[in-house]
This record gives C-alpha cells, sequence and structure tokens, in this order.
C-alpha cells in the first residue's frame, strides 16, 4: 500500500444506516478492503475480502464531498471488510474530515487506541458470536476495556443458541454501553420476533439491551450498494 492511500472496496450513497442506533441516519458509506477474520459464515460482505483498488486520501473525501454535496448528509460510515487494518492511513485520513460525523465499524480485534484519538469517531463494534465460525471470548479482544465509553455501540448477530448462551454469559461479566442484539439474515437464524422473546429474559436478569433488525435487509434484501 503507497503512502497516503487506502484500499477502497466502495463508495456509495446516500442512503440509510441500516444498523445500530443511528438506524435511518442518511450518511455516506465508505467501504474499505481486506479483513483479518475474511471467514464469517455468515459475513453479508464477502466482496469486501479482497475487492478493491488504491485511493489517496483527497481522492477519498473529493468523492465522499461529492455524494453529499447539497443532500444535508452530516454523517460518514467507515465499514468493511475490516478498516481498522488500515488504521494508520485511516488515522490521517480522519484529520481532514469530509462529513462531520463518523462512524467506524469494526469486528473488535483492533485496538480503538490505534486511531489516536478514539474519542472523536462513534465506535460501532460487533465482536462475533459461536455461529459465525469466528468467535473469540470477549476478554481476549483488545476492545472489551473500551466497552463503557460513551460514543460506543455493541452490536451481537444472533443466530442460535449457542450464540444465547455465549453472549449470556458475556453480558453478566461486564456492561456494554449501547448493547444491541441484531438478528441473522442467514435462513433457519432466530427471528427478530424470537430474538424479543429473549430480550425479555435478559431484562429480567437485569441485563439492558436493544434489539434491533437490518433495516436495510428490509428494504433490500442482500442486494449491494444501495
Ligand atoms: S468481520 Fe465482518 S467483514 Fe470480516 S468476515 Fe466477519 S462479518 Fe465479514
Amino acid at each position: 500500500m503507497k503512502v497516503n492511500m487506502m484500499k477502497v472496496n466502495e463508495i456509495f450513497g446516500p442512503s440509510i444506516q441500516g444498523e445500530g442506533i443511528n438506524i435511518g441516519c442518511p450518511s455516506i458509506f465508505l467501504r474499505l478492503s481486506g479483513c483479518n477474520l475474511a471467514s464469517c459464515r455468515w459475513c453479508d460482505s464477502k466482496y469486501s475480502w479482497n475487492e478493491g483498488h488504491d485511493l489517496s486520501n483527497s481522492q477519498i473525501r473529493e468523492e465522499i464531498s461529492r455524494l453529499a454535496e447539497k443532500r444535508s448528509i452530516y454523517h460518514l460510515v467507515i465499514t468493511g471488510g475490516e478498516p481498522m487494518m488500515q488504521a494508520k492511513e485511516l488515522k490521517k485520513f480522519l484529520k481532514k474530515r469530509p462529513l462531520p460525523w463518523i462512524t467506524i465499524e469494526t469486528n473488535g480485534h483492533y485496538s480503538l487506541d490505534l486511531l489516536g484519538e478514539y474519542g472523536s469517531v462513534f465506535w460501532s463494534i460487533s465482536p462475533k458470536l459461536p455461529s459465525s465460525g469466528c468467535y473469540k471470548p470477549f476478554s481476549d479482544l483488545p476492545t472489551q476495556r473500551f466497552g463503557e465509553i460513551l460514543n460506543s455501540q455493541w452490536k451481537f448477530v444472533v443466530s442460535n443458541s449457542d450464540d444465547q448462551v455465549v453472549l449470556w454469559h458475556e453480558l453478566q461479566q461486564r456492561f456494554y454501553r449501547n448493547a444491541i442484539i441484531q438478528p441473522c439474515s442467514v435462513e433457519g437464524s432466530l427471528s427478530y420476533r424470537e430474538l424479543i422473546e429473549w430480550a425479555k429474559k435478559l431484562w429480567a436478569a437485569g441485563i439492558n439491551i436493544r434489539v434491533l433488525p437490518q433495516a436495510h435487509v428490509l428494504a433490500w434484501g442482500q442486494k449491494r450498494g444501495v
């Protein structure tokens, strides 16, 4: 990778943020290429693992500004793949922001410290559960110590009963701010309604957690770049 360049899979928008507590917010999306896991069974962006081309930080900023121009869009979602694989360049990119409000989506395998001022963006952290095939105990992840930071949300994709057992245990060990259960779009997974019923049991056990669908999947299914 050349200096001041990142490997980009796609830049698109405006569209809605489809996941997490900012569902529905008009946003531009910067999807970076590459993923350190590149094996989650239900990954919906496998095309980002290898596909992509090098763009300079200024080319990326220009494209984002062009897409957002005159449309009152303030929110940029940096996603992947795993964007933190390119943390060094991302840190430089963030010094001159094309939009004022930035969310970074990460799988939790990289310390947020890699970006220096981790407090200046909103973090959407999504540690994987057993159904993904990429589960690691949360205590082994460098992000776990950031569980309580204000500017974060923790998204857990729950597909089956193994995920439920593990997540229940993990949530009893530690508080995660803005914790969210999200259904898995793979056939045979627990439904949104089943997850709401399960969340009632978590609430009864003193665990505060939201249950949110993927809004873009409701609207478009698995279509890419929408
Ligand atoms: S971490 Fe994300 S991008 Fe990487 S394989 Fe898993 S779901 Fe896909």
